[in-house]
């Protein structure tokens, strides 16, 4: 007997046929033996229209405490709406809310961390042969107002209940098959990764893979949980993402991810001198502006050139701020483009293989298209060029490295 927690998101739960087809889901999880905790989120279009419920009120900025209340109402109806079509194909179930079973949070409305998981409630349920079924994306503060945990939070409940539950698994029950080596809407030769480590799922997620949350991700790396991202149609495995030891194909690149979510800054001649790159960095993270790649020029008569880029969404903020922090650097002007991607090959087997780099500039510059970044890590190699090459790039990329298998490893390191 296994421990499984299954989340299903909100294409899954849409309307009642779905949420009838979840059911018989968890149903033969429950019959084939095991103790079953269900996490899931609003049902699609849900969660939107609460929000826009607030915004057709004209309220301006609600009051944070009472946001979450409205928004939490979601996950509310999914729980009772499952445990009655699970009670009419005979399964026993409990719904959770998230002060129900103990989800405790810190007290930031709208994007709260999770703290701890009293488990008692849970555990009781299960030993007792119920389903228990979660609300995901909320929880309570200490004084027990609700909060809610940031869109496409319920991922996160679910790892957090499995890791909290011990829970031998935590499959995330969705709308596509696995994790893919790219988009498969763009390429159509994209294939279903059967493992992938939790540090290359996280390189994906944070490069523009939208399969799983971040955050999700980084609890089961802590916890050593497996997931098993799956598709709540279909019956096949999903693609498990486990640690790097339980890999066993340790591909060179095993996704090729791309986002077209940032815009690039340039600041142009600026000192270069000590505290230049302080006074220009520290004050956009204190409007709490994230910067991704940062590049710098070779200096020339003692000046130089800073590139970076930042989301598209902080962009016209971002250049803001730059342009009134340069007569203080110095700079002679600051120039700003939105019309950028990015474009990244990932890989575990980068760590031992050398001339991924150097492959990838050669496959991008066959193509006639222009490299205007480049950041590096252990496991990633990401380029910025320009948003109307991106899908030739991912497509060249997957089709040189994936389709081809061609590592190209060399002897050197690049
Ligand atoms: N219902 C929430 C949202 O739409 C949480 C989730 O679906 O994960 O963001
Ligand atoms: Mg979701």
């Amino acid at each position: 007997m296994a421990l499984i927690v299954q989340k299903f998101g909100g294409t899954s739960v849409g309307d009642p046929d779905r949420i009838r087809n979840v059911a018989r889901r968890v149903a033969e999880t429950v019959r084939a033996g095991h103790q079953v905790a269900v996490c899931v989120s609003a049902m699609s279009g849900e969660t939107n229209a609460l929000v826009a419920l607030a915004e057709d009120l004209g309220a301006g900025r609600p009051s944070p405490r009472e946001y979450d209340v409205l928004v939490s109402t979601g996950e509310q109806k999914t729980i009772a709406l499952l445990c009655m079509a699970l009670h009419q194909i005979g399964v026993e179930a409990r719904s959770f809310t998230g002060a129900q079973m103990g989800m405790r949070t810190d007290r930031a409305h709208g994007r709260a961390r999770i703290q701890s998981i009293d488990t008692d409630a849970l555990r009781r349920a299960l030993d007792a042969g119920e389903v228990a079924v979660i609300a995901g994306f909320q929880g309570v503060d200490d004084d027990g107002n609700i909060t809610t945990l940031g869109r496409g939070g319920s991922d996160t409940s679910a790892v957090a209940v499995a890791c909290a539950l011990q829970a031998d698994v935590c499959e995330i029950l969705t709308d596509v098959d696995g994790v893919f080596t790219t988009d498969p809407g763009m390429v159509p030769a994209a294939r279903k990764l059967d493992r992938i480590a939790y540090e290359e799922m996280l390189e994906m997620a944070s490069l523009g893979a939208k399969v799983l949350q971040i955050r999700s991700v980084k609890f089961a790396m802590h916890y050593g949980v497996p997931l098993h991202v799956r598709s709540s149609f279909g019956k096949g495995e999903g693609t498990w993402v486990v640690r790097e030891e339980d890999v066993m194909e340790r591909l060179v690149v095993s996704g090729v991810t791309y986002n077209r979510g940032e815009a690039k800054i340039r600041v142009r001649k600026v000192k270069d001198a000590p505290g230049v790159a302080a006074g220009l960095f520290g004050p956009l993270s204190e409007a709490g502006i994230v910067v991704d790649m940062i590049i710098q020029n070779v200096s020339q008569d003692g000046t130089t050139d800073l590139t970076f880029t930042v989301p598209r969404e902080d962009y016209a903020r971002g250049i803001e701020l730059t342009q009134k922090l340069a007569p203080g650097l110095g700079a002679e002007d600051v120039e700003g483009d939105e019309d950028i991607a990015k474009v990244s090959v990932v890989g575990l087997g980068m760590k031992d293989h050398a001339g991924v780099a150097a492959r990838m500039f050669q496959v991008l510059a066959e193509e006639g298209i222009n490299i205007q970044l480049i950041s590096t890590s252990e496991i990633k190699i990401s380029v910025i060029l320009q948003e109307k090459y991106t899908e030739l790039a991912v497509r060249a990329l997957h089709k040189a490295f994936v389709e081809d298998g061609a590592a190209a490893p060399t002897d050197e390191r690049t």
